[in-house]
Parts: structure tokens; C-alpha cells; sequence
């Protein structure tokens, strides 16, 4: 999955300038930078919940150029191939846990409601929510609610699973549980992008980093590098001084 000089303007202001940047698959690239740098905005690029004026996507079959505009086919295809797991969870209030993960693979898949039922079921185990099938999301703590997030992106069978902040609206004890699935799927080699705060997850968890500024990518690189205190840029080491 790549960008390559992505632009993105809201009004005259401009939130991404010239971003290129390669996903590579199987891996997990995690990014970090201030408030307001522009990460949720290239991770929604990369779903096509953002669609930039100029530069260019490529993934898998799509070869997408966006100063000629998307389509919506284009934007459902790519949204297929992709799971987005947001900061609060958005999951369906008035389904149950279990309604909530097979809601995309029923609908949009066409899978039989059995065999959705069977997956669902096994996805929520793998997360630890084995237990809460028909619970509704208000009953549940928000590490369990983020974790039903995870299970019902993982249920569309993505090829990229992107997060934003999974756990940002976590407290630590909560927080754990989540990234103790993240970890998991990480071993398994789920391609997966995470946009976090949390530098000693991102320390562990990363096979690539990228800190962004000011709609800009600053670095590009391994984590060994980048938390290491031979990291020439000073900007950089500041920011991760000033996070943990
Ligand atoms: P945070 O760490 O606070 O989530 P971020 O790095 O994810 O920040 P973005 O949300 O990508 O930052 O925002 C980048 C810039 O674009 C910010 O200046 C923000 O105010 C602006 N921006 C984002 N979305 C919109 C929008 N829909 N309309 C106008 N401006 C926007
Ligand atoms: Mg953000």
C-alpha cells in the first residue's frame, strides 16, 4: 500500500504537503507526531475516507490518481480490502456484540448468517470477549467495546487493518487489554497501520515508524533508529522525551 506526493487542503489551509509513503504489507507501520500534524488525515487517505487533490494511491489492483477524482466504486472496493478501527469504537448501540461483528460480513460479504455466526464467534474469543456475544455496547467498558472494534474489522477479512488512536480513550489497565490483542495480531503478521501516543507500544510493536509535522513526513524509518538516543534529530528526540 502506497501514497505517493499526497495534498490535502481544508480551506487554504494545507494539512498534507507532498506526503509519500509505502505500507508495506504484513508489517505494522505505526505513526507519531504532535496534535494536528496530519496522521488521521493520511490514515483516512488510506481508506478513502479522505480523498486528497493530488497525488496518488496504490494498493493492491487499485491504482488510484486523485486529481482525477474517485469514485464511489472505487472508495467501497478499496473500504472492502481495509478494516478501520476508530478512537471510540463506533459500534452499532442498538445491535449486540455479536450483531455487531456480523453486520458487514452478512451484508456486504453475502455470507450465510451461520457461518458469519461461527466466525464472529471465534474472532471474539481471539480478542477475549468470548463471553459478551449478547451483550449491547453500552453494557461493556470501553477496552471491551475497542476490542468488539477489533473483532468486527477483523470479521471483513481486511487486508490492512488501520487504527486510529485505538486507545487513547483508554485508562492504562483497559489500554493493556487492547494492545495485548494488537500484539497478538501482530505476530500473526497482520498488516495493520496504527496512528498511537503510546511510544513504548509504538517501541514495541512497530516493524516501521514515521513521525509527522506540520503535513510533512519528518522521519521514515525503524524504531531501533528513531527511539535510539543516537537519533540525530533533535526535534524528534524531544518529542518522544515530552511523551513518556
Ligand atoms: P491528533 O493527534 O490531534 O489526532 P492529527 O495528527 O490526527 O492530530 P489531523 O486530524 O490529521 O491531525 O488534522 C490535521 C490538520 O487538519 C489539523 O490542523 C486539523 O485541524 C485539520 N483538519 C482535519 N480535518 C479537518 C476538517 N474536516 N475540516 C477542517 N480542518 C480539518
Ligand atoms: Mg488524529
Amino acid at each position: 500500500m502506497k501514497l505517493t506526493k499526497i495534498n490535502k487542503s481544508y480551506g487554504d489551509k494545507r494539512v498534507l504537503k507532498d506526503v509519500s509513503l509505502d505500507f508495506p504489507a504484513g508489517k505494522i507501520t505505526v505513526m507519531v507526531g504532535p496534535s494536528g500534524s496530519g496522521k488521521s488525515t493520511i490514515l483516512r487517505s488510506l481508506n478513502l475516507l479522505v480523498t486528497p487533490e493530488s497525488g496518488k494511491f496504490d494498493f493492491n489492483n487499485h491504482h488510484i490518481d486523485f486529481s482525477n477524482g474517485v469514485s464511489n466504486k472505487e472508495k467501497l472496493a478499496v473500504r472492502r480490502e481495509t478494516g478501520m478501527v476508530f478512537q471510540d469504537y463506533n459500534l452499532f448501540p442498538h445491535k449486540t456484540v455479536l450483531g455487531n461483528v456480523i453486520e458487514g460480513p452478512t451484508q456486504v460479504l453475502k455470507m450465510t448468517s451461520k457461518e458469519a455466526q461461527q466466525r464472529a464467534k471465534e474472532l471474539l474469543t481471539k480478542v477475549g470477549m468470548g463471553d459478551y456475544s449478547d451483550a449491547y455496547p453500552n453494557e461493556l467498558s470501553g477496552g471491551q467495546a475497542q476490542r468488539v472494534a477489533i473483532a468486527r474489522a477483523l470479521a471483513m477479512k481486511p487486508q490492512y487493518v488501520l487504527l486510529d488512536e485505538p486507545t487513547s480513550a483508554l485508562d492504562p489497565e483497559l489500554e493493556l487489554s487492547v494492545l495485548k490483542v494488537l500484539l497478538q495480531l501482530a505476530k500473526e503478521k497482520q498488516s495493520m497501520v496504527i496512528v498511537t501516543h503510546n511510544m513504548a507500544f509504538a517501541k514495541q510493536v512497530a516493524n516501521k515508524i514515521i513521525f509527522v509535522e506540520d503535513g510533512e513526513i519528518i522521519y521514515d524509518g525503524v524504531p531501533e533508529e528513531f527511539f535510539s538516543s543516537n537519533n540525530p534529530n533533535e526535534r524528534i528526540k524531544n518529542f518522544i522525551a515530552s511523551m513518556t
